[in-house]
């Protein structure tokens, strides 16, 4: 069910801490057929609408060699979003989950992340498919999509235990 930004029966929330510690760059917007949440996908799909990437000056060069790669890892700022629950109830139904359970925009942080696919790039912008959030949403980081590189070698047994610092 769509939340705007009510509080919902069995719901909980929190009070923010005042203080943030990441002094994060918007470095773009995205530009989406998607005015309201009420029409907004839940998830991306591969055919879903073109929408479109706008990189802000100065990072447009940072786009150099990004035509290589189908999939993109898009992380976007889900600047409309409550950001005090920790338990929710997604259907409205008086369950509850925890937030770090769900997918939702709700979060202490609330970045989202979708694989998309690059259609073209015309200049400062690239158009894609498979976004899920509303029209003039905060860009924060664009990635080539993380299942295109392995790794340099295959981990060996005791490389990596718990505790290793
Ligand atoms: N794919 C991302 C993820 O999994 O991290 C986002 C998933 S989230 C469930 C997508 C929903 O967030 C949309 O259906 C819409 O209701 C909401 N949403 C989209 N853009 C938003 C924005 N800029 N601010 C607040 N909520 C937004």
């Amino acid at each position: 069910m769509v939340r705007e930004n009510e509080i919902r029966a069995s719901e909980l929330a929190v009070e923010m801490p005042a203080t943030t510690d990441a002094g994060l760059v918007f470095i773009g917007r995205i530009r989406t057929p998607w005015q309201s949440r009420l029409v907004c996908p839940r998830q991306g799909r591969a055919d879903g609408p073109i929408c479109r990437i706008e990189l802000f000056e100065p990072w447009v060069r940072a786009l150099d060699g990004i035509t290589a790669y189908e999939r993109l890892e898009v992380l976007y700022w889900l600047h409309l979003s409550r950001r005090d629950l920790v338990r929710q109830s997604p259907a409205n139904d008086g369950n509850a989950r925890g937030t770090f359970s769900l997918r939702t925009p709700v979060r202490p942080n609330p970045i989202g992340t979708s694989i998309a696919t690059l259609v073209a790039q015309e200049g400062a912008t690239l158009l894609v498919r498979g976004l899920d959030c509303l029209d003039d949403t905060p860009l924060l980081d664009i990635k080539p999509d993380r299942t295109l590189f392995t790794p340099i070698a295959p981990p060996q047994p005791g490389d990596f235990e718990v505790g290793d610092s």
